[in-house]
């Protein structure tokens, strides 16, 4: 992403916080790894919820990135617009002081990220100060801004979702009765690091037989047998944008039942990609496939939500699911994946990754591993 993006970003935040008659917020405190690298380009992860690698604080003039020694040069390197300081002792402490100084009284803070510790530190700390600072919720306004993605963004998307596609067809050329699960696993992460990608974008579901019934399968030593369904769930990471998608495959003959529900499936997901499209809300492409998946008898055995959202993080905003509406619009980018899963037996879930479009959904994931199997 080029510093044009990020300003606008953050042109379009200001807007909508300290504009418009809002007076709730006079800063925002960012501290969410993909909200941070949303806003200022500064890539580091965290490795763990408490090991925060930096806090973004965005006023109305300031654009400040707080963090420690160990980041200073990256984030001087990658958040060009952030004036950048490196902190050396505890930072509620440091980073009381810093909203004091740029004279912030209500600070928005992302409400589903901070720890319960963490804000009962910095609040300690803003409570010595002779002028208040409170911590207002920020309440998602990054992320709703995440939903939509940019013509860059989609560009990212796209070349994530080729890249495992491309992994996903090689793998499955290969695999053979016998294999272990693992090592399928190790395949995809393998192929992904080679062909370039920054990572897995999350730990690769490989669920073979029984195990496919299990929709968040860890792989196994157990090897794969002729004719029953595999599940592969992976996708990558490619600067900085994730790619998700499911390829459901048989080896040899398929059993007979799954045959069956594989058929099921994919006429639900064909059925939700239809309905997945600008102005609807996002319940509808999941009562659609649930309606497809019920009618054959089957809707006790699609235990989760169509889909989600897909960007800097898997799983994002808006999801795709029987509650909480919100309205479809183009741009967005989100999953559309059905699935039935017979506890004891096994499972066939489908995912593909789309750009919701004006004249229909885009799909970015390009494995045409499917099977056309006629009722
Ligand atoms: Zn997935
Ligand atoms: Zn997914």
């Amino acid at each position: 992403m080029g510093t044009s993006a990020f300003r606008h970003r953050i042109a379009l935040l200001r807007q909508r916080l300290f504009e418009n008659g809002n007076e709730s917020f006079d800063a925002a405190w960012i501290l969410q790894p993909e909200n941070r690298r949303y806003l200022s380009g500064f890539k580091a992860q965290d490795s763990q919820l408490t090991e925060s690698s930096g806090s973004l604080l965005i006023t109305g003039k300031d654009l400040i990135l707080v963090t420690d020694g160990r980041y200073t040069t990256e984030a001087e390197e990658e958040a060009v617009d952030f004036q950048v300081y490196t902190i050396k002792q505890d930072f509620a402490e440091s980073f009381a002081e810093i909203l004091h100084s740029v004279g912030a009284v209500s600070v928005g803070f992302e409400e589903e990220f901070v720890t319960w510790g963490l804000h009962r530190q910095l609040s300690e700390k803003l409570r010595s100060f002779s002028s208040p600072v409170r911590l207002v919720p920020l309440e998602g306004i990054v992320e709703e801004m995440r939903e939509v993605k940019d013509p860059l963004e989609i560009q990212a998307m796209a070349a994530s979702a080729d890249l495992i596609s491309q992994i996903v067809d090689e793998v499955i050329s290969w695999l053979k009765p016998g294999m272990a699960e693992k090592r399928v696993a190790w395949q995809i992460e393998g192929l992904a690091r080679e062909k370039g990608a920054d990572g897995l974008a999350f730990p690769s579901i490989v669920a073979s037989g029984p195990h496919g019934a299990l929709p968040h399968a860890v792989p196994t030593e157990r090897p794969l047998k002729a004719g029953e369904p595999i599940i592969l769930d992976v996708g990558v990471r490619l600067h900085g944008y994730c790619s998700d998608m499911t390829r459901t495959v048989f080896l040899g003959e398929p059993d007979p039942e799954f045959r069956n529900i594989y058929r099921i499936v994919r006429q639900a997901q064909i059925a939700a990609l239809k309905e997945t499209r600008p102005g609807v809300q996002s319940t509808h492409p999941d009562s659609t496939a649930r309606q497809v998946i019920g009618d054959q008898g089957f809707g006790d055995y699609f235990t989760h939500s169509l889909g989600h959202g897909v960007g800097l993080a898997t799983h994002e905003r808006p999801r795709l699911g029987p509650r909480k509406p919100v309205k479809l619009k183009a741009g967005m980018v989100v999953t559309v994946e059905p699935g039935v899963y017979l506890p004891g037996k096994g499972g066939v879930r489908l995912e593909e990754m789309v750009v919701i479009q004006d004249d229909g959904p885009r799909i970015l994931t390009k494995s045409r591993c499917f099977y056309d199997f006629a009722p």
